[in-house]
This record gives C-alpha cells, structure tokens and sequence, in this order.
C-alpha cells in the first residue's frame, strides 16, 4: 500500500466518523472545517494531503511549521495550534493563516507587529484552558476571555476568529466542550464576526461536534500514530 493509498484511507475513516457525528448531532457537514494535523509527519504527506482534497493542515511548533510551509508547494492553509514564544511570534505570522493558541496579551502584539511586517491581516483565536488543577498548560482561564479578545480585536493587522481549547487529559470532555460554546456565544454579542470554535481531537471530536464545533484538529486519525518525540 503506498502512502498515498494508507492517506487515503485514514481520510475515509475520519470522514465517516465525522459524517456520523453530524448526523446524531443533527448538523451539517458543511459547518465544520477539517484541519489535518501533520505535525511530525513530513511536507510530503502534506503534498498528499492536498492531492486528496485536504485544504487546511495544522503544526504546533516552530520551525518545523514554518519549515514545511516553506517546502509544500500545495496550496493549503497553514493553522498554528501549539504554544509559542513571544520571539518566535514574528516569524510565525509570516506564514501561519490562524493561529489558534494566543493565551497572552504579550503575544498578541508580537503577532499583530509581525503580521504588519509581512504585510497581512491575521485571524487569531484565543486558546481557553479548563484545567484548573494544572497551571502549565497554555491558555487563559474562561474569565480571562474578554479581554484578550479585546486586545485581539483591537491589533491593527489582526482579527479575532473565535475560541479554542484542548480538553483536559483523562476528562469527560462533552461539559468542557459546552463550556467553549457557551463562552462563544457571549463572545459573540461584543464580537459578532468571532464564530469559530476550535475543539476536538483525534480521541473527542465527535463529542466536539455534538457541542457545537467549528473547526476540528485531527491528526493520528488520518495519519496514522505518531512516533514518540524524539
Ligand atoms: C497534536 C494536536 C492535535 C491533533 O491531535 P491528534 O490526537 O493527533 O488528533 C490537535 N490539537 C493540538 C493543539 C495538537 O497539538
């Protein structure tokens, strides 16, 4: 079987438990973005990836992010989901098309002046952590929502795209889910454009897609595993 075909496959599979999941949850397809989560996987699959259909991929790290998007001729769309420094903030918004993981007013600025340089306007959502038991994970707390919105919102060259989180590990994740979605929905009476909601993972996005998920980040689904990080 060669790479293209396992791809292929994986798609197939992820594709279906999507389409159940929105069946049970009475949604359309059509509301829910798909991004494939290459992160370890080389700029090859990505270029397959793109040969079937896929137009939107994920990475949680710089530079391997920036150095894929550098070396894939395809063209997708590149989200950036992981943690980041301040210092790196620059470079990646020369070529990340969404950032999904700003969770400090710090780099927001550093985003928005690093968007101005490469001369482009970058949506950003803001990253929520429910896990109030563990304080190294990123993302601010739910009551810390607005006010990074604001400070997105107001960045001269960024947008405010909506919410996202990771659920808590070993966690039912359908109440933290809710939560996001409750959340969004007051966000959206001061910020009415900041509709997306990032949730759902290779293991949950089915519960993601029942509260109410925009966009879903699914990697070894489609991939296939990981080999452990090196
Ligand atoms: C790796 C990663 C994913 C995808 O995880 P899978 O379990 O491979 O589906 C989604 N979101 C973020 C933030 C990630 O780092």
């Amino acid at each position: 079987m060669t790479r293209l075909d396992e791809l292929r496959d994986g798609l197939a599979d992820t594709e279906q438990r999507i389409a159940d999941a929105c069946t049970a949850a009475g949604r359309d397809r059509d509301e829910i973005t798909l991004i494939v989560v290459t992160k370890t996987y080389p700029a090859s699959d990505v270029e397959l990836l793109a040969e079937l259909g896929v137009q939107d991929v994920g990475e949680n790290r710089h530079p391997e992010a920036g150095d894929k998007a550098a070396e894939v001729e395809a063209a997708v769309r590149w989200h950036f989901l992981g943690g980041l420094q301040t210092n790196k903030a620059g470079a990646v918004a020369r070529y990340a098309d969404m950032v999904h993981s700003v969770d400090r007013v710090k780099l927001v600025n550093a985003l928005s002046r690093g968007a101005e340089a490469a001369g482009r306007t970058l949506p950003c959502l803001v990253q929520v952590d429910f896990d109030a038991t563990n304080p190294g994970r990123s993302g601010v707390v739910p009551s810390g929502v607005p006010e990074l919105a604001a400070a997105i919102a107001g960045a001269d060259h960024l947008t405010l795209g909506g919410l996202m989180t990771v659920a808590p590990l070993g966690e039912d994740p359908a109440p933290h889910f809710d939560h996001l979605v409750r959340l969004s929905h007051d966000l959206r009476t001061e910020h009415p454009d900041a509709v997306i909601v990032s949730a759902g993972m290779s293991g949950d996005f089915e519960a993601a897609v029942a509260a109410g998920a925009t966009h879903l980040r699914i990697g070894r689904s489609v991939l296939g595993e990981r080999p452990p990080a090196g």
